[in-house]
């Protein structure tokens, strides 16, 4: 295609190139250049793209029916999706409520938590903690959990301001702490903050178990994950787990939570739940959860194409191709090897002040001064240079500015996970 005036608009004016096709790690524009694609897009394409066998699989639901509204007919792909989920998914979280994308799935999260917190009879529950930075998703509930200022400040006025703790961003500290000291501290943040609130307003907690875009691939240390949840419990707040980007294997385990034995209250799932094959979420919970609400009437809350036959199939083959595939094996494998290579460059760069990250979802932040962390100066711009030097090179990397907006530079390599050693 040549390039005319656009109808078309998203965030900003778009001087990318046209995409032709993909296949496997690698997207090709119409010109036939190749790109490796290092992000999956945005953390989407975990099984890669154009995977034959999925598209089969679509292709027989397409042929048979690809819309059927949930409250006029059940249908084979959402019963086969929810039932594989729920076998994939840690013990005791297995009622799956689909959606379309991630900001659908923080959203029904959260109203799930405040409809069973109803069905207990604590409708006083009504606030969502959540982490600064953070990011949750861009519609207004969503975004009211979201720590990450150029996206919230201009919708501040039309927001409730939910309360914020901050994330631990340890590699930041220069204190004489333990790292187990400090997940500690940062966890005992949760606990004064349900206290200043009142404990009886507040219903949830949120948080990405390995941060996403605005932390850059940020893993708190050990000691925060089984302390926040027993801070939950102590104080009757469910805590929501936001694995839209960690979930279906991206950090070398199907939820990011079993690295640490935890099991959420409820879970937001999305981007390689689809795999980009179609646009598809879940937000899971455990009947106790779910039964009360529907004892109760039900849960208010729903989109039009929720569970549609078409997003489900892809979703069914995604999984079943994670499976079958080992790749949640080879996420882990390939993110030892990814991150090796990564600290192999941070000892010859000392610009690069931090390598981090779980599996292949893995982060390089840069820094004018690792002693300090200064990030770089604002307006060298040497970063999002050397992102476009990238992508004129054929390497697609995913960068924001972090540390909440205000300041730092990191991108993320998050791979498809059928990423091989020599591809690396
Ligand atoms: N939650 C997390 C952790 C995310 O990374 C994202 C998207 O990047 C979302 C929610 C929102 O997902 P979506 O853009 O599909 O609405």
């Amino acid at each position: 295609m040549t390039d005319q005036p656009s109808h078309l608009f998203y965030q900003s004016r778009n001087p990318r190139p046209f995409l032709d096709r993909g296949e496997g790690i690698y997207l090709f524009d119409q010109s036939g250049k190749r790109y490796i694609d290092g992000s999956s897009g945005a953390m989407v394409s975990n099984i890669g793209h154009s995977n034959p066998r999925v598209l089969a699989k679509m292709k027989a639901q397409m042929d048979k029916a690809t819309f059927g509204y949930r409250l006029h007919f059940r249908t084979e792909a959402s019963e086969n999706l929810a039932a594989k989920t729920a076998q994939m998914m840690p013990e005791g979280l297995d009622r799956v409520f689909f959606v379309s994308g991630g900001s659908e799935a923080v959203e029904s999260a959260v109203k799930l938590a405040r409809q069973y917190k109803i069905t207990q009879g604590e409708d006083s529950r009504w606030k969502v903690i959540s982490r600064f930075p953070s990011y949750h998703g861009c519609t207004l509930g969503a975004l009211d959990l979201t720590g990450y200022d150029p996206l919230t400040q201009p919708f501040a006025p039309m927001m409730r301001g939910m309360p914020k703790i901050p994330a631990p961003a340890t590699y930041l500290d220069r204190d004489n702490l333990t790292e187990h000291e400090r997940g500690l501290k940062y966890a005992e943040m949760l606990r004064d903050k349900i206290v200043a609130e009142g404990p009886d307003t507040v219903l949830a907690f949120i948080m990405e178990p390995v941060g996403g875009a605005s932390t850059g691939a940020l893993v708190a240390p050990d000691s925060y994950y089984g302390r926040i949840r027993e801070i939950c419990d102590e104080f009757g707040v469910l805590l929501i787990y936001d694995e839209v980007m960690t979930g279906v294997g991206r950090t070398g385990r199907f939820l990011a939570a079993e690295h640490w034995g935890i099991i959420p209250d409820i879970v937001a799932m999305s981007k390689g739940f689809g795999s980009g094959y179609a646009p598809l979420g879940a937000t899971v919970a455990g009947s106790r959860i779910v039964e009360p609400i529907l004892d109760a009437g039900g849960f208010q809350h729903g989109f039009t194409y929720a569970g549609n036959p078409m997003a489900c199939s892809a979703g069914l083959a995604v999984l079943e191709e994670i499976e079958s595939e080992g790749l949640v094996a080879n996420a882990a494998a390939m993110g030892d090897v990814l991150i090796a290579r990564m600290q192999g460059l941070m000892a010859r760069y000392p610009f690069i002040g931090d390598v981090r990250g779980k599996g292949l979802l893995t982060a390089f932040e840069f820094v004018s001064d690792r002693d300090t962390m200064e990030p770089l100066p604002v307006g060298l711009n040497a970063f999002s240079q050397l992102v476009e030097r990238a992508y004129e090179r054929g390497l697609i990397i995913y960068s924001r500015r972090t540390r909440g907006g205000a300041a730092g530079d990191h991108f993320l390599l998050a791979p498809p996970l059928i990423i091989t050693e020599a591809q690396i």
